[in-house]
């Protein structure tokens, strides 16, 4: 349609030729069907026992991985309703780190679940009404049920970096992982203020996981500027500088006219005579270790040399940030400002080689409040993904430092919460009832797909958890390796409760929002995507041409296909 005016009391139009409209019950299944078929290709790497996903990019780069978050990043979905889904795992990565499948996961079944419910008229508002009234409740339950862990309960947290490990490519070395983890994370806390990244985490290719280590130091990936510099330096003060160490360049283009040769030797001197001031610098306040963020002039290079000091040009500005940290010294921007204060102190700085790289270790400091991860693995494959789950787990560790409050794992608080929602639903009455019933049903896909990857019968493992939580035991959880329902507690299956109110609360987010849309407007064509990953064929109820009606928007019926 172009765009015409017109008179009287016809509809004026004024979308575009190229834009294409969804209204009402059309839009919302298109929406639903999305949310739902991202949600579904996550969903079998869940638990312990959930599988890998292999991602090839255009460009035909592979990652392997059962990170929901990453499968997601990496799947290179379009369609709007479908980003949000993808959104609720990116706020959970960012909020705590792990339950980033589960978020997606509950998020997808509150979708299907008010699929249902409109489908008996039931209206969408009512529906979001309901929805966020007993994530409300839920999130209430849960603190009453979560239990108090102190900061030094060293046992507790072990089994929490461990249980956020499980299932992942770091599992033959979760117990050993598991405590270097710990060990991090306590290291880098400045009481509750914990900021993982001054974890830093060096991969290695080569080794096995299990010679993996803890620095308590920074390492960078760099070498000393010059060969005859000391290859390690014991007891060094350190400078941090975030400059080069060279002639200041004019910022005009100055040209410069010799006419003797007199001249341009004046000229050359004047230029050493500044580089020796810089080196000054160092030398005066009584530095052997420099870190430049710039670079180091040959003519500087060779003072330093002289002087015996081990030189780093170059380093990123974070590094520089983590080495005052852990060396507990200050950058300085202007080497005249240095002072004897600004220095930091390491027992050793040297040169080492990791795994074929040369890299220079700053250790043996005194209280080191940024620490370094060194992660070994067979293949680059191996690595990146012991990466990510200690990523995951560094992530429940700090959440937990910082709340102090976890649950039992396994399945166990949404089967609760589920019991108990239902008691809650009598109480709202009305037609929010059915909504939140259908909350308490939606949050029981946890469980049951943990027991479905596990190669359970979900039905019998239901109906296990379910009599088990009538009998009050709120730990009771599924035990994916033998199948029996065990209290998850006892087990050490625990994690933060932050992981679990998290998730609740952005997949409730984004169902609700997804469930009041009912019009679709696009400026260009709608992109299908996201089915990338679905092992079932394409062309589903909707088909081409089905509920999205025009071209791009048949490709949903792709979607339809793979639920
Ligand atoms: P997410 O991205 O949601 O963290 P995971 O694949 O890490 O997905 O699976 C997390 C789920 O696995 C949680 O419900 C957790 O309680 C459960 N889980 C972890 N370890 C065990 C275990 N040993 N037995 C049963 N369930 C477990
Ligand atoms: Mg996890």
């Amino acid at each position: 349609m172009s765009q015409r005016q017109r008179m009287g009391n016809q509809p004026m139009i004024v979308l575009s030729e190229d834009s294409q409209r969804t209204s009402g019950k059309d839009a919302q299944t298109m929406n639903i069907t999305a949310g739902k078929a991202v949600a579904e290709a996550t969903r079998t790497t869940l638990g312990p026992k959930g599988m890998d996903k292999m991602l090839v990019d255009s460009s035909g780069s592979v990652v392997v991985t059962n990170d929901g978050v990453t499968i997601l990043k990496e799947m290179d979905i379009d369609h709007p309703a479908a980003n949000m889904i993808v959104e609720v795992s990116e706020t959970q990565e960012d909020e705590v780190g792990d339950g980033t499948t589960s978020a997606v996961v509950i998020a997808g079944e509150l979708l299907d679940q008010a699929e249902e419910l409109i489908d008996q008229d039931i209206h969408p508002t009512t529906l979001a009404q309901g929805y966020r009234q007993a994530a409300e409740e839920a999130k209430n339950i849960l603190t009453e049920e979560s239990i108090d862990v102190s900061q030094d309960d060293r046992e507790t947290l072990i089994q929490i970096a461990s249980t956020a490990m499980t299932g992942k490519g770091a599992e033959s070395a979760r117990d050993q992982l598991a405590d270097l983890v710990v060990d991090a994370v306590t290291a880098v806390a400045d009481d509750d203020d914990i900021d993982t990244d001054n974890v830093a985490v060096e991969k290695v290719v080569g080794g096995s996981i299990d010679n993996s280590e803890l620095v308590e130091g920074v390492i960078i990936d760099k070498e000393r500027v010059s060969d005859n510099m000391p290859f390690a330096v014991e007891d060094a003060d350190v400078a941090l500088f975030d400059d080069g160490i060279e002639v200041a360049e004019t910022e005009i283009d100055a040209e410069v006219n010799v006419t003797d040769p007199d001249q341009l030797q004046q000229f050359i001197d004047q230029e050493e005579q500044q580089l020796r001031e810089l080196v000054d610098e160092l030398v005066d306040v009584g530095a052997d270790v420099v870190f430049a963020d710039g670079g180091i002039d040959d003519m500087a290079q060779h003072y330093l040399a002289q002087e015996g000091i081990l030189a780093i040009r170059r380093a990123k500005s974070d590094d520089l940030r983590r080495l005052a940290r852990a060396t507990n010294g200050s950058v300085v921007s202007d080497l005249s400002d240095l002072s004897e204060a600004d220095l930091g102190f390491a027992g050793s700085v040297a040169q080492k080689d990791v795994g074929g790289d040369e890299r220079i270790f700053v250790e043996d400091v005194d209280d080191a409040r940024a620490v370094t991860l060194i992660l070994r693995g067979g293949t680059e494959h191996v690595v990146d993904e012991v990466e990510r789950a200690i990523e995951d787990s560094l992530g429940v560790v700090r959440t937990t430092l910082e709340d102090g409050k976890v649950l039992p794992g396994g399945g166990a608080p949404e089967t609760e919460l589920a019991l108990q929602l239902r008691d809650f639903a009598d109480s709202v009455g009305g037609r929010e009832q059915l909504a939140v019933e259908a909350f308490a049903d939606a949050l029981e896909v946890i469980p049951r797909t943990l027991a479905e990857n596990a190669g359970l019968d979900p039905i019998d493992s239901l109906v296990d958890l379910r009599s088990r939580h009538d009998a009050d035991e709120i730990g009771a959880g599924l035990d994916a390796y033998s199948g029996d329902v065990i209290d998850m507690d006892e087990e050490g299956v625990v994690e933060p409760l932050r992981v679990k109110t998290q998730a609740i609360e952005s997949a409730t987010e984004a169902a609700v929002m997804i469930l009041r849309i009912d019009d679709v407007i696009a400026a260009g064509e709608l992109k299908g995507g996201g089915t990338d990953d679905d092992d079932e064929p394409a062309g589903g109820p909707g088909g081409p041409g089905g509920p999205g009606g025009a071209g791009g928007m048949g490709g949903m019926g792709g979607m339809g296909g793979a639920m």
